[in-house]
């Protein structure tokens, strides 16, 4: 069932300044709501004790404090890696996973439950698209994971928008719940900690470049050639790898910004050393860093990831053309935790 009232965390502060005052509330009202929210993590009004007894029960009435239900939680790799399956008022399935690594903690949250991007080769994509976030429902997967880590006083180092869906296709409710989370007076998460990964929707990169924001950006490409990239990737037949690179070299004009790539490595497909030497070429004097990617496997792709010490030859090509690189270690695969691998049911 929908819930008609307004989800509290789909509001900025500018609307829940309008409300409160329209309720004839003075404004310190609205610092310690939004202090009880962002800063002391309340999600239910009755905790709202700071109010007297009748607002909170306005509060209450007026709107709701959750509309993602944490369903089942699944944990691998020595508790280092935890995912939570999450679902909508509507039954959609939107999954978030937290990645600790030394007393770092990574949180890869969501931004559409499903895909309808369709690469082959990720599990958000064979599933479709199913639904857009609300700005609030990618808020509210972030205060989740802050309680938990909260009761052992821990707190998120990095928050990536690479879980199910294309960032780029909810753009506005991207930037507003990144926005409403950066604001300093409540969550006061630094922008540079935050980073979208897009599968290359060229006119939304020149729309985020334009904002000039301090968000890090990471570009999905997986392939150096319009032919292969086309067949792994099917936005590559709308915007093609010239306009998706001149659309990262704008970024990077504007931004001054480090640009990521992400390439995700699957063996006899795009792990040659002709791919390795064509990837540097495209990437040749742009401010850019690359991440390379096991492919994990997922039920409706037969590829498999390549031998570590091909992958190593790979980064090597890169590395000798001045193109720095990393190569990702998998995590959470048990537990369909993996990059690609979410897909709402496991
Ligand atoms: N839609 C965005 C963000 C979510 S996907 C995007 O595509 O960039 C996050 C990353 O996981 C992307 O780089 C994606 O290509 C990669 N990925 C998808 N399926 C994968 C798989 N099976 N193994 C490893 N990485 C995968
Ligand atoms: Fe969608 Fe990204 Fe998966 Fe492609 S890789 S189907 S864009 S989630």
């Amino acid at each position: 069932m929908r819930d008609k009232r307004p989800l509290i965390f789909d509001l900025s502060h500018k609307e829940l300044s309008n409300i409160f005052e329209e309720w004839g509330e003075p404004s310190y009202r609205v610092r310690q709501l939004w202090d009880g929210l962002y800063r002391n993590l309340w999600n239910n009004a009755e905790q709202f004790t700071v109010f007297p007894r009748p607002l909170r029960k306005k509060l209450g009435s007026y709107f709701a404090f959750e509309s993602i239900f944490a369903e089942k939680e699944s944990i691998a790799d020595n508790k280092k890696t935890r995912k939570i399956l999450f679902h909508t008022p509507l039954g959609n399935p939107i999954e978030a996973v937290l990645l600790q690594t030394l007393d770092r903690y990574t949180l890869c949250i969501s931004s559409q439950s499903g895909c309808g991007m369709g690469c082959v080769f990720c599990a958000t994509g064979q599933m479709g698209f199913i639904a857009n976030l609300s700005s609030g429902q990618i808020i509210e997967q972030v205060l989740h994971f802050a309680r938990l880590l909260n009761q052992d006083h821990k707190t998120l180092s990095n928050i990536v928008v690479m879980g199910m869906g294309e960032p780029f296709l909810n753009f506005e409710n991207v930037i507003r719940a990144l926005a409403q989370l950066n604001d300093p007076t409540g969550f006061n998460f630094g922008e540079r900690r935050f980073t979208i990964s897009t599968v290359g929707v060229v006119p939304v990169i020149r729309k985020f470049a334009a904002l000039k924001r301090q968000i890090n950006l990471a570009i999905s490409l997986h392939a150096a050639d319009d032919e292969l990239r086309s067949e792994l990737l099917p936005i590559n037949r709308k915007y093609p790898l010239n306009t998706l690179l001149e659309a990262c070299r704008e970024y990077v004009h504007l931004t001054k910004r480090r640009l990521s790539f992400e390439w995700v490595m699957i063996k006899n497909v795009n792990d040659s050393v002709e791919q390795a030497y064509r990837l540097s070429k495209l990437l040749k004097g742009l401010l850019c860093h690359v991440n390379l990617i096991p492919l994990n496997p997922t039920e409706g792709y037969s590829g498999q990831a390549p031998a570590k010490q091909r992958i190593k030859e790979f980064k090597a090509i890169l590395e000798q053309q001045n193109i720095p690189c990393t190569i990702r270690i998998p995590r959470g695969i048990s537990i369909h935790a993996g990059c690609g691998q979410l897909a709402g049911f496991h």
